[in-house]
């Protein structure tokens, strides 16, 4: 096959070098508005076209090997004992990114749960201006355990109203989420 990013010959859809190049984590904070601390692994302008695959059949490889190379950094962080919740991880194309991401992260010593937390409502939000995203909230349910102790897990964060939008949801249910974990944040950088 060939590298998803530079099209050389490779055994990997992202060949060593790109690895090496986009996907060395460099992992940071940032506080969301809502308070809630949300880590991210990559620089977003580096996976960008990544991060696109995921509306393609083939964007499970992309995503496990971007969970691979991000999560090792945070080896350093002790998540035994926590739940990991993929943000609406419904299946498109066959699988759900953010499951993928949980699936990985779940290695560090953290439970998954899958298919709790879904969006009802799944507007785009590529592009759109703050004032849209606060109109068209993902209206989350969740369908799991309360009284947990769990973090959150998406590919990006942006304005961190979705993450918020989550939080909120679950703690309705006794959810105490203690962190996100994303592999990229878009707002920083712009
Ligand atoms: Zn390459």
């Amino acid at each position: 096959m060939r590298c998803h990013s530079c099209r050389v010959l490779a055994v990997s859809p992202i060949c060593a070098k790109c690895r090496r190049i986009y996907l060395t984590p460099s992992p940071k904070f940032r506080v969301l508005p809502c308070g809630l601390k949300a880590v991210t692994l990559f620089r977003y302008e580096n996976i960008e076209p990544f991060l696109l695959t995921k509306h393609t059949p083939r964007g499970w490889l992309i995503y496990r090997i971007m969970a691979r190379d991000a999560f090792k950094a945070l080896s350093v962080l002790d998540l035994t004992g926590l739940f990991v919740i993929p943000v609406d991880d419904k299946p498109r194309w066959g699988y759900s990114h953010t499951a993928i991401l949980a699936k990985e992260l779940a290695k560090l010593g953290c439970r998954p749960l899958f298919g709790r937390l879904r969006a009802q409502k799944r507007v785009s939000y590529s592009g759109k201006p703050l004032s849209f995203r606060i109109k068209n909230p993902r209206d989350f349910i969740y369908r799991g355990d309360g009284n947990i102790d769990a973090v959150l897990v998406d590919d990006i964060v942006t304005t961190g109203l979705t993450l918020q939008e989550a939080r909120q949801t679950l703690q309705k249910y006794g959810v105490r989420v203690k962190m996100a974990i994303a592999l990229a944040d878009v707002e920083r950088e712009r």
